[in-house]
């Protein structure tokens, strides 16, 4: 099968043909429909993602469908399904109590394990996965394994965000949009924070409330302005010490930070603003992916209608154009996410 390899950090992927996955006894292999371009996947690209090395396939936004099911899979060929970069065991204390996105035992495809920037993937603990409603385009659905879940855990698993309460949003790629729509989606109000205007702009196009750009002065004093005393939740979506700051000092007493941007290399310790957080009583909440059995009530979400996550998606690419789109990561980008439908070029 083709895929697309990270031979050395920061240059173009490999496009290889590899051997096809062989099928997990508890999973399946999955022809991949759709698959996002992440920054985490820029972070293992760029070497500062500690897991992922050289030879790896990376790839953890993906749906498709089954085309070969172990023998203790629950699914069948020719099911279409998404799953959650992280798998969990199932098993453990952790998914015991429902916290399947902590689980020890965990599994990571396209991190550790070969994802899905292949024309197939291997899915161990195939319990994790959930139908795709036949409402939802399988390019749209891709961003369900990784962006569009993790913000509807931090906002709803995490920061508990309510209706009419104020919620900001500190930049605005595949991560931060995703959580500016669903907040919309759950009635809060929006103020969303980038450097970039045109992605900005975008996202008023889009209904949200309010949009700040950093690079005029003090994103943080201007959020405390536009919402009459601060934000009620902050998410941060970048994990640089500039934007992790400007989300704790936007928020009135008793907020509710929630650190979505994963920090790595040299920003994974970083200074931040404790005096704020003492001062106004704030809680800081940290989140990575969403257990699997929180999918119906996202999905529900959106196949209601109540909330449209297409406007998320700029492009569709094509598995060669991988490591181009990686490489944009290294400065502002445009608005919205790619994601790769063709897998044959
Ligand atoms: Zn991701
Ligand atoms: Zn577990």
């Amino acid at each position: 099968m083709r895929a697309a390899v990270l031979r050395d950090y920061n240059s173009d992927l490999s496009i290889e043909d590899v051997a096809e996955p062989e099928c997990p006894t508890d999973g399946v292999v999955l022809k991949v429909l759709a698959c996002g371009i992440c920054r985490s996947d820029w972070h293992g690209w760029s070497g500062e993602h500690p897991r992922v090395k050289p030879g790896q396939i990376g790839g953890h936004e993906y749906c498709g469908e089954v085309v070969e099911a172990g023998p203790d899979s629950q699914w069948q060929i020719g099911d279409r399904l998404v799953a959650p970069f992280i798998l969990a065991c199932g098993s453990c204390p952790s998914c015991q109590s429902g916290n399947q996105n902590t689980c020890p035992n965990q599994r990571l495809p396209g991190f550790v394990e070969p994802g899905a920037f292949a024309e197939y993937v291997a899915v161990p603990m195939d319990h994790n996965l959930a139908r795709l409603p036949d409402s939802l385009s399988p390019t749209v659905a891709a961003g369900l394994g990784c962006r569009v879940t993790t913000s509807w855990h931090a906002l709803t698993g995490r920061a508990a965000l309510q209706g009419g309460e104020w919620l900001a949003v500190h930049g605005t790629g595949g991560i931060g949009l995703s959580a500016a729509l669903l907040g919309r989606g759950l009635g809060a109000y929006v103020v969303v924070v980038d450097v970039v205007q045109e992605k900005l702009d975008h996202a008023l196009g889009l209904g949200i409330d309010a949009a700040v750009n950093a690079s005029d002065g003090d994103a943080a004093e201007k959020i405390r302005e536009i919402t009459g005393g601060g934000a009620h939740v902050s998410v941060e979506a970048l994990g640089i010490p500039v934007t992790v700051n400007s989300s704790i000092t936007c928020l009135r007493p008793l907020g509710r930070h929630v650190q979505v941007g994963m920090p790595v290399g040299h920003t994974a310790h970083m200074e931040i603003n404790m005096s704020a957080v003492y001062q106004r009583n704030l809680a800081l909440y940290g989140t990575r992916g969403m257990p699997s059995w929180r999918y119906p009530s996202l999905l529900g979400l959106i196949t209601s209608g109540r909330v449209d996550m297409s406007p998320l998606i700029a492009r569709e690419v094509v598995l060669s154009q991988t490591g181009a789109e990686l490489a944009a990561f290294n400065g502002p980008t445009p608005p919205g996410v790619a994601v790769i439908t063709d897998f044959t070029r």
